[in-house]
């Protein structure tokens, strides 16, 4: 199937499959997750690090304008201004007045997979690039936020897609509740997008901007880890994830929830989950916000975060941190907690992103490589 028969797929099928029981009781979670200290950091959900100029706003607005007559119109106008969100409370109180009537978009197939599924642990070439190329990598991991000649931008015209692509997951991580929001798969977010105006339907710029951030080869940018999860619409089973209590995250049952257990009982309850496994809506979500924070520089936001379908929280990887540290959790200052040192101290644990590492991603001392 072509890429571009998936989106017509997107857009054309009908069928709502979701219960609205369970849609509240998501929307429930999620206000319960709310109250929990269980932010990955990477950005804060209340916060709006990404303020974008009156220009921009005036794009976003009219992309996300609706058809004239929609029954909608007045809600979607009110979400469109991303000031104007409406309240958990507001949604749950519109969630258990809505019938689900409204046909959904349902996906053919998945995207066939080119290739067969990476192995975990086979990640990449010893020395993806070599001489002073490979001096240039380094160059980069070192000061990952610094701009580069060679950095990859997005372009302009593009912007305002992905500004109005970042509000939308945005809603939707409302909407699901930000736990649950980390196992939401792509053909889910259409569905709830479609049906719900809290979030409303994605564009077809966006399912363009959706694929391209997911098929480019994210080498173009600089990253040279192996893309674990090929398929955008891969969907992490519900009955493999485990919930982790106080953490609004959850692990994949068996090697990475025994893992982080041990990790746990060697070490003490100031060790905590910051983020766990993730799916590609969680993964994208987060790219897009580094990229906005990056000033639409691709190659940084992928010096600090993996582009989606690279992301090894997509099949087992987790952060830690240590509770009550915040933000300072995901930066450097954490290689120097006694949390850190013992866990090297333990001898079992591996860091995915060493210091010096050849994937062309920042040092993450936080980051434990499990698979
Ligand atoms: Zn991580």
């Amino acid at each position: 199937m072509k890429r571009r028969d998936l989106l017509v797929g997107f857009m054309s099928g009908v069928g709502f499959t979701a219960g609205n029981a369970y849609l509240w009781q998501m929307a429930q979670n999620g206000a319960k997750s709310r109250d929990l200290w269980s932010e990955s950091g990477y950005y804060m959900m209340d916060d709006d690090p990404f303020a974008i100029g009156e220009r921009e706003k005036q794009e976003v607005a009219a992309l996300l304008r609706p058809e004239p007559g929609s029954e909608t119109s007045a809600l979607r106008a009110k979400v469109a201004d991303a000031t104007e969100l409406p309240s958990l409370d507001e949604l749950a109180e519109e969630l258990a007045g809505q019938p689900p009537v409204v046909p959904a978009p349902q996906l053919a197939q998945n995207v066939p997979a080119s290739e067969p599924a990476a192995k975990p642990g086979e990640v990449l070439p010893e020395e993806p690039v070599g001489g002073d190329q490979r001096q240039l990598l380094l160059e980069k991991v070192r000061n990952f936020n610094g701009d580069f000649i060679d950095d990859i931008f997005l372009p302009e015209a593009e912007r305002p897609t992905l500004h109005s692509l970042h509000l939308r997951f945005q809603r939707a991580e409302r909407l699901v509740g930000h736990g649950n929001y980390n196992l939401l798969a792509f053909d889910e977010l259409f569905k709830y997008g479609k049906r719900y105006p809290q979030i409303g339907e994605f564009t077809l710029a966006e399912l363009d901007m959706i694929e391209k951030l997911f098929f480019t080869e994210a080498e173009k940018y600089g990253f040279y880890g192996e893309k674990v999860t090929k398929e955008l619409t891969a969907k992490i089973p519900e009955q493999e994830a485990v919930k982790v209590p106080y953490s609004g995250h959850f692990l994949l049952r068996g090697d990475s929830s025994a893992y982080y257990d041990k990790l746990r009982k060697d070490i003490g309850d100031t060790v905590i989950l910051t983020s766990g496994i993730r799916g590609n809506v969680k993964q994208m979500h987060l790219f897009v916000a580094k990229c906005l924070e990056a000033h639409y520089n691709l190659s940084k936001a992928s010096r600090s975060l993996a582009p989606p379908g690279h992301s090894y929280h997509g099949v087992g990887d987790f952060d830690v941190g240590r509770v009550g540290w915040g933000y300072s959790n995901f930066t450097d200052k954490f290689a120097e907690t006694d949390e850190f040192k013992r866990m090297q101290d333990l001898g079992y644990v591996q860091i995915r992103y060493t210091k010096d590492n050849h994937y062309g991603v920042r040092f993450e001392p936080w980051h434990i490589k499990v698979v």
